[in-house]
């Protein structure tokens, strides 16, 4: 756990101060410095490494690195697929358990709002089927339509039905959320964790636009759900994001006034300083961004070995 990154009088990057497994502290150095934390944890451990030449936190003269988090957006939808309204044939096949493959349509990455005429840029629809874990499709019946908390015969019976009589069909919109000055991470001035260190706090805010398109798209998922026969069809959109997709923090950009990071994903103002995690993004396009995260990483990389002077014979 690495607890303080440190800086020398000239603002570079001297050393780690890290916590081992045993909770010894030590400290290990480098000659580039390579932060991958995840974005909030990336904005935490900079603004704790503060030095002479960082009073606010490591490359952060320009105030921005924790800024314009970014999340995203969108909604999610579910319906049933009744064997019984199927073909035979249709059922049987949709009977037959396969891997946990989802399948994601972008016909509206780019649409005509309906109602102003604009261009807008919109995402994707992901469909999925419910995790084949028995036990967390199970569970899901422990409600009736009321609220109320299913018993002994009566869930046994509704948990019977609900395995026998189809499938539920999920699907997830992915859309940009937009970055904005009310969506931040900060250090929380008094929880601290286990070590000591304060902890992240987050501020999470968002541009209507966001739940605009997240609700084109939804209608868009909830269509495709009526057209394959699914009924008990359900959506909804919401200003608060799932935990799972967390991006920006230090975006990079040409201006180091409004950015941390250069286009090479190297600190503007520390030489020896790169960030590779999802923190660089200054919006996480209109899709899961993970596997952007990873190229942008490579391509990073290829920049640090031509930093370090091209490949090294590994004997040499
Ligand atoms: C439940 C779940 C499901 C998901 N499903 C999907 C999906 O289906 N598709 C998709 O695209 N994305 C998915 N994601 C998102 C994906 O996991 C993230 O986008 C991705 O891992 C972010 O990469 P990262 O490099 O920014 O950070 P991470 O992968 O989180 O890496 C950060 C690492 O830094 C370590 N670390 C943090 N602080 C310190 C410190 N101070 N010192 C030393 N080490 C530190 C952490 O332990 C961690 O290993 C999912 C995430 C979750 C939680």
């Amino acid at each position: 756990m690495v607890s303080k990154i440190r800086s020398d009088q000239k603002g570079r990057i001297r050393a780690v101060e890290y916590i081992d497994g045993q909770g010894a502290r030590k400290r290990l150095d480098a000659e580039i410095y390579v932060v991958a934390c995840q974005a909030v944890e990336t904005a935490r451990l900079l603004l704790m490494s503060t030095g002479p030449e960082h009073p606010n936190g490591l490359a952060n003269g320009s105030g921005q690195v924790g800024k314009n988090m970014v999340f995203s957006a969108g909604g999610s939808g579910e319906g049933d697929i009744r064997y019984a309204d199927l073909e035979p044939g249709l059922a049987e096949s949709l009977k037959v358990r396969g891997l946990f493959v989802n399948r994601a349509l972008q016909d509206w990455y780019f649409y005509t709002d309906p109602e102003t005429g604009q261009r807008r840029k919109g995402g994707t629809v992901e469909l999925l089927f419910r995790h084949a874990n028995a036990i967390s499709r199970a569970v899901t019946q422990k409600w009736d339509s009321d609220g109320n908390l299913v018993w002994g015969k009566p869930l046994k019976d509704r948990i019977k039905t609900y395995f026998e009589s189809g499938r539920h069909l999920r699907f997830e919109v992915f859309n940009d959320w937009t970055p904005v000055d009310d969506c931040f991470v900060s250090l929380d001035p008094e929880e601290k964790d286990k070590w000591g260190m304060p902890v992240a706090r987050i501020r999470l805010g968002y541009h209507p636009q966001d739940l605009e398109v997240g609700r084109f798209l939804s209608r868009k998922g909830a269509k495709v759900l009526e057209k394959l026969g699914a009924v008990n069809i359900d959506w909804g959109v919401s200003g608060s994001p799932p935990q799972n997709l967390v991006a920006g923090g230090c975006r990079f950009g040409t201006d180091p006034k409004a950015s941390v990071l250069d286009p090479d994903c190297r600190a503007h103002e520390i030489e020896n300083l790169y960030v590779t995690d999802g923190s660089f993004m200054p919006t996480g396009g209109s899709v899961p961004f993970t596997w952007t995260i990873y190229a942008n990483s490579f391509r990073v990389a290829d920049r640090i070995i031509a930093a370090l002077g091209g490949p090294r014979q590994k004997d040499a």
